[in-house]
């Protein structure tokens, strides 16, 4: 079962998703507002716990909020 990361469209804040089967991921909504505008960012699956190199942007945070890291 594939975890999807996402980036909200309308307040821009990542989330995952865990996709069981295709029509979950039109389902799937954020978390924070409810929107449906989102999009797929780059999967981190497996790579948990990999430092970060510094000043990057939150497309390879995997963490599942944006407050707790360094990206703003
Ligand atoms: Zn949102």
């Amino acid at each position: 079962m594939p975890i999807y990361e996402y980036r909200c469209g309308r307040c821009s804040r990542v989330f995952e998703a865990l996709i069981r089967k295709p029509s979950d991921e039109s389902e799937e909504v954020c978390p924070h507002c409810g929107g449906h505008e989102k999009e797929r960012l780059f999967s981190v699956f497996g790579m948990a716990g990999v430092e970060k190199a510094g000043g990057g942007s939150c497309g390879s945070c995997s963490s599942h909020n944006c407050g707790s890291c360094s990206c703003g």
